[in-house]
């Protein structure tokens, strides 16, 4: 019996965007549907090293055919086939993990003619109704009796039960008739097909044959014969030798595998034979994927052993911190009878893992050695993850990683510098590695606590990522050298008899100090004498590594209790500034001086980039000093 059902609503939008949008790079759609076939035939082929008996092991192949007269192609493989409910689930739901986003990210596509993210969202299979008006799909499962599959690519498609002795699928694509743009008929021909394959589907592990003309001379006469030719070379590019794989092939294969439009930014080719031997292929990408910080994110490597798919992203292959890796390990090591959740707590995939991840550190610290405008490339798109990785583990990582921690500094704002290039600068008597943080560059060049260091000629790491200060805090120190917030109150070294002058000048306005500090009880812990200002009248400093930048992501981020997270406030006063020898002179006038405390403060806090939290009160009393001067 033949029914008819529906597509998903999503997926008819989908459908007639992707039949209609896209001209350029039809020839795409032999590519999709070979990877579907070998992907199948993996299936079965896991199943029978797996599962002994009921899927005999047989070799994987790919068929190709076309009928010049029919106007049809048929791709067909002995994969794992599909049952009634598989080709409603699989076939019947188009980009069932995304369709939303992936109708946003197609239009988005159509308008730039970029056509890579097919595949991103698994909608592999439509793309054959970018060159044909029908296609029927004959499949059988090992459970299963056969069905035959049909749609146009409309609203509907249909099933009904077939004849089909082997498991495995036929697709038959029936071609569109010869528009304006496009002449279908093109793919009705060996040579094109036979062009197509060696184009994007060289790598795939198994045969793709087809039945190919042939000539030969008999008697002195041309004779034209038929013949199974395979059509791809079939080694896995990883399995090639390095030298035989060019720059473009890597790339190439990377964006179809990883649906990218970019080339890969670093690839790695590794082929290591010792106690455990493997091949692997990795490559970090040129951008960061939409979705690298959602919770949904899931790192991995594909896992191979001789050559046979085991298990799609391999979370335990890379740490954390590495998670934006992508790519491939073959390993000949492996059993495969092994079950996937012994296959977890293997020493082998221990031992490849802990190898992978040295590799790719290596190649990071080379890259940053070699190739800074690339390693900044890295850094913008990954390098929070690199930190946050110091972070997460409490800075047990930080040997590993600090190394590649690059970051803006006062003496290097357009560019990036490592903690090595900071340190070998730092002055002869200079003790700490000194940061200080804020919400941007601009905004941090902007705040007084560094204006010492300029003059001073002392270099300062900028910190503009949240992730900075917490990363710092876990590390403690650098090959030895302690970290120092300047903002903290103990980050300045003075002379003695700088210490002596200040000495004096606190203990002669003592009870300006108190005034000031009693008024503002609540907002600031204590009011001091400053020795690190040089232009600015006053700064906002802290005590005890709580920078408030930090208090102000972590009242952020934690929405109970935040009122208990406060950072030690300490305002402090420059005793060279005008507007403290104005004070100074009425430091006895307690009741002026309370009035202007709180002025005092909202200046120190806008010269932070914070906000004044009472503006209403910050304009009064601007307002009544105003006319006060100009009675
Ligand atoms: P993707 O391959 O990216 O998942 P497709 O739209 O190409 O998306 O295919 C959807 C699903 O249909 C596949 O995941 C697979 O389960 C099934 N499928 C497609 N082609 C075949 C095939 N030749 N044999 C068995 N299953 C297939």
């Amino acid at each position: 019996m033949k029914e008819v059902l529906q597509f998903q609503a999503e997926s008819k939008e989908l459908l007639s965007l992707m039949i209609n949008s896209i001209y350029s790079n039809q020839e795409i759609f032999l590519r999709e549907l070979i990877s579907n076939a070998s992907d199948a035939i993996d299936k079965y082929r896991y199943l029978s090293v797996s599962s002994e008996g009921k899927y005999p092991l047989r070799d994987g192949e790919i068929f190709l055919s076309f009928d010049k007269k029919k106007r049809t192609i048929t791709i067909q493989d002995n994969g794992i086939g599909m049952s009634k409910e598989d080709l409603v689930n699989n076939l019947g739901t188009i980009a069932k993990s995304g369709s939303k986003d992936f109708v946003a990210k197609l239009k988005e596509a159509k308008e730039k003619q970029d056509l890579n993210i097919i595949g991103q969202f698994g909608v592999g299979f439509y793309s054959a109704f970018m060159v044909a008006n029908e296609v029927e799909v004959l499949t059988k499962t090992v459970d299963s009796p056969a069905y035959l599959f049909s749609s146009s690519g409309e609203d509907s498609f249909t099933i009904e039960e077939a004849e089909k002795e082997d498991v495995g699928t036929t697709i038959t694509l029936h071609l569109k008739k010869k528009s304006k743009e496009t002449d279908y008929d093109k793919y009705l021909s060996e040579y094109e097909l036979k062009d197509l394959v060696k184009k994007y589907s060289d790598y795939v592990r198994y045969p793709i044959k087809m039945e190919v003309t042939k000539y030969k001379t008999e008697n002195e006469k041309e004779v034209e014969y038929k013949e199974i030719e395979t059509l791809n070379s079939m080694t896995p590019i990883w399995k090639k030798n390095r030298k035989d794989v060019s720059e473009e092939e890597l790339n190439e294969f990377y964006k179809r595998t990883y649906g990218d439009y970019e080339d890969p930014l670093l690839s790695l080719f590794i082929k290591v034979d010792g106690k455990v031997s493997y091949n692997a292929l990795l490559f970090i990408p040129s951008h960061a994927p939409y979705d690298l910080y959602s919770d949904s994110f899931e790192k991995g490597l594909t896992l191979y052993s001789r050559g046979i798919f085991i298990k799609d992203k391999c979370p335990e292959l890379l740490p954390d911190y590495l998670k934006f890796t992508k790519g491939l390990v073959d390993s000949d090591d492996f059993n495969l009878n092994v079950s996937r959740e012994l296959l977890q707590q293997s020493p082998i995939l221990k031992k490849i893992s802990e190898n992978i991840e040295k590799k790719i550190l290596a190649k990071l610290e080379e890259t940053k050695v070699n190739d800074m405008p690339k390693y900044e490339k890295f850094w913008q798109s990954f390098g929070e993850i690199i930190k946050y990785g110091i972070y997460s583990s409490y800075g047990f990582n930080k040997d590993k990683l600090a190394s590649l921690l690059i970051f803006h500094s006062l003496k290097n704002d357009d560019k990036y510098i490592s903690l090595d290039v900071y340190k070998d600068n730092m002055k002869k008597d200079q003790k700490f590695i000194y940061y200080v943080s804020g919400e941007n560059l601009d905004a941090i060049k902007l705040l007084p606590q560094i204006e010492k260091y300029k003059k001073d000629d002392i270099d300062v790491l900028l910190f503009d990522k949240k992730v900075d200060e917490f990363a710092i805090m876990m590390m403690h120190d650098y090959k030895e050298v302690e970290f120092k917030l300047i903002s903290d109150e103990s980050a300045h070294e003075v002379s003695k008899e700088e210490q002596e002058k200040i000495d004096v000048i606190t203990t002669d306005n003592k009870r300006l100090l108190d005034t000031i500090k009693d008024e503002l009880k609540g907002q600031v812990d204590d009011v001091i004498i400053s020795t690190k200002l040089v232009d600015a009248p006053v700064c906002l400093s802290t005590k005890g590594g709580m920078s408030l930048e930090m208090e102000k992501t972590l009242q952020e981020e934690s929405l109970e209790n935040s009122e208990e997270i406060k950072a030690t406030k300490v305002l402090e006063l420059n005793p060279n500034h005008e507007l403290f020898n104005a004070l100074s002179t009425k430091k006895d006038d307690d009741d002026l001086i309370k009035e202007y405390a709180s002025l005092l403060y909202d200046e120190a806090m806008l010269l932070e980039g914070r906000e004044i939290s009472d503006k209403k009160a910050f304009i009064q009393k601007l307002n009544d000093l105003l006319i006060k001067a100009y009675k």
